[in-house]
């Protein structure tokens, strides 16, 4: 039911700030001297699609056809596992940056399906949130990425709702917990402290 190490997925719509709190987490983690290592899913689909020559940027994975994102989700995990098993011991935690709920032109469609939870085995799902009206603001202050197919603050109201009911449906294949933590304006670290509790109670 378990990977040698321990599994923190962290979830959370576009632009809610899931990168930015990871890396005030990563450094508290160092400074600690856990072992963590954290990945940025997108950044393993990414490096795919680019070389095959099928996107420039990771905002256009999404728009991609159905069929060509399972592929790439799929290798993409395979992937993760295959880094965390070669740097990470027994007690060290991995921690995946991602999407349970990705919006394509096709549909709400899940981040975290049974294929890739058999591979990741999460012990504990995270589903960072803050005002959608917030996470506009914040998304429209990211000029290095497109996020206008989120659909404003109502499309990500929407999804916030979808996201936290998707991430508690992957939490029932491996028995993962659950926990819903804020990204306060300004505060980063102050979630990222919270996020780093939860991976310490595993
Ligand atoms: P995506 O899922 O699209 O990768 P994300 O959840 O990783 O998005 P970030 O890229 O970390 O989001 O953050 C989006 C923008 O919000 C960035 O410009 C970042 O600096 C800003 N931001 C993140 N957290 C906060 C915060 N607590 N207060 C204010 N701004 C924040
Ligand atoms: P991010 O930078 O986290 O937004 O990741 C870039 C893109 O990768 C996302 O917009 C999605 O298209 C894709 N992605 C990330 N995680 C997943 C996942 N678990 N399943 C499918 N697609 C994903
Ligand atoms: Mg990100």
């Amino acid at each position: 039911m378990r990977n040698k190490f321990k599994v923190l997925v962290v979830t959370g719509v576009p632009g809610v700030g899931k990168t930015t709190l990871l890396q005030h987490l990563s450094k508290m983690a160092e400074e600690k001297g856990m072992r963590v290592l954290t990945v940025n899913f997108g950044d393993f689909m990414v490096e795919n699609a680019i070389k095959e020559g099928i996107v420039k940027s990771r905002d256009e994975l999404r728009k991609l056809p159905l069929r060509k994102q399972l592929e790439l989700q799929a290798l993409a995990a395979a992937k993760i596992v295959e880094r965390a098993e070669e740097s990470l011991q027994e007690g060290g935690i991995l921690v995946v940056d991602t999407h349970a709920l990705v919006k394509t032109p096709a549909g709400y469609w899940p981040g975290l399906p049974e294929h890739v939870l058999r591979r990741l085995k999460p012990d504990a799902i995270v589903v960072v949130e803050a005002e959608p009206e917030l996470v506009v603001e914040r998304q429209v202050r990211d000029k290095g990425r497109q996020r206008g197919d989120i659909g404003g603050v109502e499309g990500v109201r929407r999804m916030m709702e979808l996201a936290r009911a998707t991430a508690m449906a992957s939490a029932v294949w491996y028995a993962s917990t659950v926990a819903v933590v804020y990204n306060r304006e300004g505060e980063p670290w102050a979630a990222a402290a919270e996020i780093l509790k939860i991976a310490e109670s595993i």
